[in-house]
């Protein structure tokens, strides 16, 4: 049987791996993106994405980054890309700190092994870091370090090597489903195809007005700064990614250096400066003085080397939540020829080859070979 023709609009993480799984399947595939390929706009770029073994943040999720482990290597393997770079993982917090809890916890149910560390014993073993005296480290051996420009470019680039077209600057504005597939319209041009799918990243409230899929934008200011001190002690085959918490449940955390790296990555990711509701025509992509330094300031907590260091690169970037925080999946609940790939929240990225080849399931059989309940677009 001749495979459908595909349009997906939105070519970031989620969009451009359903392009490069439908196209080596032998769809026919056009996408549609409204910026430039690997822009900074969405979700999907500032070099770093963290992987690792022992995540859920629902039990559901475990078969899906197990198999996303392999298909990354498939990728790098496919492309000749590296995409995944293995690193230690460092979550530092007061003793019954949430993180610490959290990580033993689920590295516990998953049988993942892992060390707890004193303070010293951390500056020990890296002495770029001084742990809070009192705090207790979690150290995790099996994570990684994913990169997004990098992927989104290798997955277009399948994509169009398979024979994708690929249209950038170009917005839909509208889409509508006809007795024989669906209709896209551009500001200047109109694409039919069989089956659309449709990845919008924080863009969703505009294309998926009518599924119902409650999205909130969020911003969070990601900072890049330079340590003083050698710069080959923080890379990532020496160094680990870190996060720390403090006594009042702020979380801060950041990223080793992966070749060719020599600013240090780090973001808030818990309490009041971690992110703000926004909207993505309204998002300040600029983020403030005050912002980065506040940021730099409580890394530095852990990293001395980056006490007084200004932030020479920041930005404030923007991702789509659901209200239970798990992904959009499916059929759209009025049109059984359009598929969503939404809310992928600030933990998507891992599954970015997974959650290609469920998407190219869907447009082409009209079903998952996974048990994708859990991410149904009709559950809210
Ligand atoms: C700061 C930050 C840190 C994160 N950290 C992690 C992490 O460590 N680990 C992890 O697993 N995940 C992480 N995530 C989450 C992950 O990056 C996202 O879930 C993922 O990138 C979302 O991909 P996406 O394809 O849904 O969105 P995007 O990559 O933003 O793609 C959506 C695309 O749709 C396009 N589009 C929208 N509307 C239209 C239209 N009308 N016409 C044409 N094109 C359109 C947009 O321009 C965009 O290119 C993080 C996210 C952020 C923001």
């Amino acid at each position: 049987m001749a495979q459908p023709t595909v349009i997906v609009v939105g070519l970031g993480g989620m969009g451009s791996a359903a392009a490069a799984a439908l196209a080596r399947r032998g769809c026919r595939v056009i996408g549609l993106e409204q910026y430039w390929p690997t822009h900074d706009l969405g979700s999907s770029h500032g070099e770093s994405r963290v992987i690792r073994q022992a995540y859920f943040s629902d039990p559901a999720h475990v078969p899906f980054v197990q198999e996303a482990y392999s298909l990354w290597e498939q990728l790098e393997h496919d492309t000749g890309t590296k995409l995944l770079t293995p690193c230690d993982a460092l979550i530092v917090g007061p003793e019954g700190g949430q993180e610490l809890k959290a990580s033993t916890t689920v590295a516990e149910q998953l049988g993942t092994p892992y060390e707890v560390l004193s303070s010293a014993e951390v500056s020990r073993r890296w002495p770029t870091l001084t742990p809070p005296p009192s705090s207790l480290s979690f150290v995790d051996h099996s994570q990684g370090i994913i990169h997004p420009e990098a992927t989104v470019s290798a997955n277009l680039q399948l994509a169009a090597d398979h024979g994708a077209e690929l249209h950038f600057d170009t917005p839909v504005v509208a889409w509508t489903t006809t007795a024989h597939g669906v209709t896209v319209q551009t500001p200047t041009d109109r694409f039919s195809a069989d089956h659309l799918v449709i990845t919008p990243g924080a863009w969703a409230t505009d294309l998926l007005a009518g599924a119902a899929v409650p999205i909130e934008v969020r911003r969070v200011v990601q900072v890049w700064a330079r340590p003083a001190a050698d710069l080959a002690s923080f890379a990532a085959d020496r160094h680990p990614r870190f996060a720390l918490e403090d006594e009042e449940g702020r979380v801060a955390s950041g990223f080793a250096l992966s070749a060719g790296q020599s600013l240090i990555k780090m973001a808030f990711i818990k309490g009041p400066d971690a992110s703000t509701s926004t909207t993505p025509s309204t998002a300040e992509r600029h983020a403030s003085p005050d912002e980065t330094q506040r940021v730099i300031e409580f890394v530095s907590q852990l990293i001395p080397a980056l006490r007084g260091q200004i932030a020479e690169r920041s930005r404030g970037c923007i991702y789509a939540m659901t209200p239970d925080d798990n992904f959009v999946i499916g059929p759209h609940p009025e049109h059984a020829n359009v598929t969503i790939g939404a809310g992928f929240s600030v933990h998507g990225f891992k599954f970015v080859p997974v959650v290609g080849e469920i998407l190219a399931d869907l447009a082409i059989d009209g079903r998952s070979k996974r048990n994708i309940d859990v991410f149904s677009p009709t559950r809210f």
